[in-house]
């Protein structure tokens, strides 16, 4: 039989904060987003690029720049290396429909 899965406030093993977590997670929330990020910065300086990614990574040290503010595309200073990069804001195209009136037959 499963053990039920419980969420409750328990230690994190990685950075030794109180966190809510399931009792079989090895790490908090955070911790894993870290990790996450960490390893997707890595594979952005690999590549020298990101791209349609949730967050903005700098292509030359693999910081994670953050989103805020950010409206447009523009160049950035990286705040880790101090290089330049140019952020591109993609957006997602959404789909909507109506209906147009039909057109009068023609008699
Ligand atoms: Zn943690
Ligand atoms: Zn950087």
């Amino acid at each position: 039989m499963m053990e039920k899965p419980i969420y409750e406030k328990r230690i994190c093993p990685e950075c030794k904060k109180e966190r809510s977590m399931w009792n079989d997670d090895k790490e908090c929330f955070e911790c894993r987003d870290k990790k996450r990020i960490a390893k997707l910065g890595k594979e952005v300086v690999e590549e020298g690029e990101s791209y349609n990614e949730d967050e903005i990574i700098c292509p030359w040290c693999g910081a994670d720049y953050g989103t805020d503010d950010m409206q447009e595309s523009t160049d950035c200073n990286c705040y880790e290396c101090d290089k330049k990069f140019h952020v591109d804001i993609e957006y997602s195209a959404s789909y909507s429909t109506s209906k147009l009136q039909a057109m009068q037959e023609i008699k």
